[in-house]
């Protein structure tokens, strides 16, 4: 299969991750990395759960980081056949401001260190999910979308990239390369980078083999899933028959209300979505509000008296407590 199929990655749509107690994960993500809250819904699967959404002040596919919330449930283990680290872009000359941040929040932190020529800040949040920010020394061409009191040069863009973590390299070279179209950008310290749509922060997964360690095990503190973003759900369909052909079982195509979406196991265990664009997280609410009441799809709408005495409250970092 060459590269000149339909398929159109155009880059990283979301990260989904199990955590415990929701506010402690608010208080993290929003708080201290500043990101926006994009959304509190429901987990589509499980209405009696939250589904929190964060992301850049526009919720930009690219920008979304997701969370189950599962306070008291039992932790996963980071290990092979997952995430093992979602990397964000931070402004080039931000770095400093983010040692600081980081320190005076009680966070501890490793680096900054060098890869790929790019300064690299690493850390865990309150579940122990491996983190890290990255400052690329080409920059971050996505406008800022800062949210949090965060200012245009310090606020995280996005995502940088995600660090799969591998028992064997080849069968998901293969699939990254040949059938969903992304190409080898870099090697550096045992690791392959592969970029989608231009090897720009946002667009790349980084390939570590692993061969010593465990596999990983679903729960708190692990990622779910990662997410590619494609224009539409034309190539989605596209890609959907591609992979198919190509022996791998993939679902149909799943209505996320946010964006449509298809889901596969790869060869090395990573389960990947691929999500469309649109519509966006303005659809059920206006902009300049989103994040702040509880979006129920419509077969939960009927639940909300119940799920309003049984979800937690949640508080945003103005102060804001999320109307359900
Ligand atoms: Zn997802």
């Amino acid at each position: 299969m060459s590269t000149n199929t339909a398929t159109k990655i155009l880059g990283l749509h979301h990260v989904t991750a199990m955590s415990g107690d929701p506010q402690t994960n608010i208080d993290f993500y929003a708080g201290i990395l500043g990101l926006r809250m994009v959304k509190v819904t429901v987990n589509f699967d499980d209405p009696h759960t939250y589904h929190l959404y964060y992301g850049d002040g526009l919720g930009r596919p690219g920008t979304l980081m997701t969370f189950f919330p599962w306070p008291g449930a039992r932790k996963g283990n980071v290990g092979i056949g997952q995430v093992g680290v979602t990397a964000f872009s931070i402004p080039k000359g931000s770095m400093d401001f983010w040692v600081n941040r980081l320190s005076e929040a009680g966070v501890p932190f490793f680096g900054p260190e060098e890869r790929f020529g790019d300064q690299v800040l690493s850390f865990v949040d309150p579940d122990e999910m491996p983190l890290e920010l990255v400052e690329s020394s080409e920059g971050d061409p996505r406008d800022a979308q800062p949210w949090n009191g965060l200012g245009a040069d310090v606020a995280i863009r996005g995502f940088h990239s995600v660090e799969l973590w591998l028992g064997k390299m080849e069968g998901m070279e293969a699939l990254l390369q040949e059938i969903m179209g992304l190409s080898l950008v870099g090697v550096d310290q045992g690791r392959s980078r592969l970029a989608a749509n231009g090897n720009l922060p946002g667009n790349r997964v980084d390939l570590v083999h692993r061969p010593g360690t465990p596999f990983g095990t679903t729960g708190v503190g692990t990622v779910h899933h990662m997410a590619w973003r494609v224009e539409s759900v034309v190539e989605q369909e596209a890609l959907r028959q591609t992979l198919e052909r190509a022996g791998l079982r993939v679902t149909e195509i799943v209505e996320r209300n946010y964006f449509q979406s298809i889901y596969f196991r790869t060869p090395g265990g990573v389960l990947f979505e691929v999500a469309t664009d649109g519509p966006g997280f303005d659809i059920d609410e206006p902009l300049a509000t989103m994040g702040t009441t509880l979006q129920l799809p419509e077969q939960y709408e009927a639940m909300r008296g119940e799920l309003q005495r049984t979800l937690p409250d949640l508080v945003l970092p103005d102060g804001t407590v999320v109307t359900k």
